[in-house]
């Protein structure tokens, strides 16, 4: 005698959906803790490479290592000169595969390196030992960008806690060099080309990138590079200053120069048409500047180290070259022979992109946004470059970013707000039910 089953449906309801996510509000908080601890510093990202690869294992998904090899990136559009050896470090990739794949597939997009934090003991507390204090989580890394990865795990976790998994496949890529290259991104890019190419694998039909866009969708990003100007001067006592001449001092004029086509760049007129409400979009960020050896001496040399932009519709090399001639043009006016320059490249090459954010697995983001939290999505054109450009103009494939709410990122005491990941984990959860479709674990 057989019992007739009620047929069960294996779609969650979006009432389930939030259920789940809301009881995983202390795996959002301690898996964000342990992954600010894992340290991971331009350069040293392997403490958070490794802590991605056991939180994927705990959750069933076995990572591939993809290497960075600067030497078989070299030739790319999107290289930019290293700034550290490779040195053994890698990418973690994962990708859920359903055994018939019926949906259509995702790639959540992360990097793991964090910024450096400054003195530590300008932050309340230290900034590797994340805690949770009224509704925000603190630490280096915890807003940009650990948070959003950790919000996508979480959004895979709650819908095999429901009983289903996805019926496509779902990628997980956590990266090197964000933050100053966009080499890490690029090496995963440039392996999953060739392996679309030689039919390994099939391409992902969206990616996501969950920076701290504060819940908005990001509609571009500007180019960004970075530019170190080495300044020689003659040096000589302090007593005779007047037989030196001082690079410091020089620099401070091709600072000004460069303030100025900044400024100019930044008039309305100039401005492209996604930053036109933006009141200052282009920013030139004087990141380092090294000078002297002691202080009874005229310095011998200077070194400036910059950021600088450009809008997505401008050649970044056009950008290079434009930034080379202001200080050229500065370094005349000085009619100093003994002011010497020398202008090098290394970090940053990355041109801006626009998004397309019709594509329709980024409406269908936007639809789930409006759903969870109420409010119509709104539209940011990013300051700062992302990983996205690499999916944007080496892939055919929809992506933008989109991530939670932080606050002080880069800066002391950075955190994020847990009820926005909270938020943020729903959303994404919907999103894959949705653009993924799901189906009930195996047996
Ligand atoms: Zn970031």
């Amino acid at each position: 005698m057989s019992i007739e089953q009620p047929e069960v449906s294996s779609v969650p309801s979006v009432e389930q959906i939030a259920e789940a996510v809301r009881r995983l509000t202390p795996y959002l908080t301690e898996t964000l803790t342990r992954f600010v601890g894992a340290k991971s510093l331009p350069g040293e990202e392997m403490p958070g490479a490794e802590f991605l690869e056991q939180e994927l294992a705990t959750l069933g998904l076995e990572s591939e290592r993809i290497m960075l090899r600067t030497d078989l990136l070299r030739d790319e559009p999107l290289f930019s000169m290293p700034c550290c050896p490779d040195g053994g470090r890698y990418n973690v990739l994962a990708v859920h595969r359903p055994e018939r794949s019926t949906g259509r597939s995702v790639l959540f997009n992360g990097h793991l390196d964090v910024v450096p934090t400054g003195p530590a003991e300008l932050w309340s507390e230290p900034p590797f030992e994340s805690k949770l204090h009224d509704g925000w989580i603190y630490g280096r890394g915890a807003g940009d960008m650990k948070a959003g990865i950790v919000c996508a795990l979480a959004a895979f976790k709650a819908l095999r806690e429901l009983g289903v998994q996805p019926a496509a496949n779902v990628g997980f890529n956590g990266v090197l060099e964000e933050e100053y290259t966009g080499n890490g991104t690029l090496a995963t890019v440039s392996a999953l080309r060739h392996a679309i190419n030689t039919a390994k694998l099939t391409a992902f039909d969206a990616v996501l990138i969950p920076e701290p866009t504060h819940q908005k969708l990001s509609s571009a990003q500007l180019g960004v590079f970075w530019m170190t100007v080495e300044v020689v001067g003659k040096p000589s006592h302090a007593a005779y200053m007047q037989d030196g001449v001082s690079p410091l001092e020089a620099a401070q004029h091709f600072i000004a120069a460069l303030k100025e086509l900044e400024a100019e760049l930044n008039l309305p007129e100039n401005r492209h048409p996604l930053y036109r409400d933006h009141p200052h979009p282009i920013n030139f960020n004087i990141g380092q500047l090294h000078a002297g050896e002691w202080n009874s001496s005229v310095p011998s040399t200077c070194e400036i180290g910059l950021r600088l932009s450009c809008y997505p519709n401008t050649d970044i090399d056009e950008a290079k070259r434009q930034a080379e001639a202001c200080i050229e043009t500065a370094r005349l006016a000085l009619n100093q022979p003994d002011i010497r320059v020398n202008v090098s490249y290394e970090g940053f090459h990355a041109p801006g992109c626009e998004y397309d954010l019709d594509a329709e697995p980024i409406q269908l983001l936007g639809a789930m946004h409006e759903s969870v939290n109420g409010a119509p999505i709104e539209r940011v054109a990013l300051t700062a470059t992302t990983d996205g450009r690499h999916f944007r103009k080496m892939l055919d494939v929809p992506v933008t970013n989109y991530g939670p709410i932080a606050r002080s990122v880069h800066g002391f005491d950075e955190s994020v707000s847990l009820a926005s990941m909270i938020e943020v984990t729903e959303i994404f959860a919907r999103f894959i039910v949705e653009w993924c479709g799901v189906e009930a674990l195996p047996a």
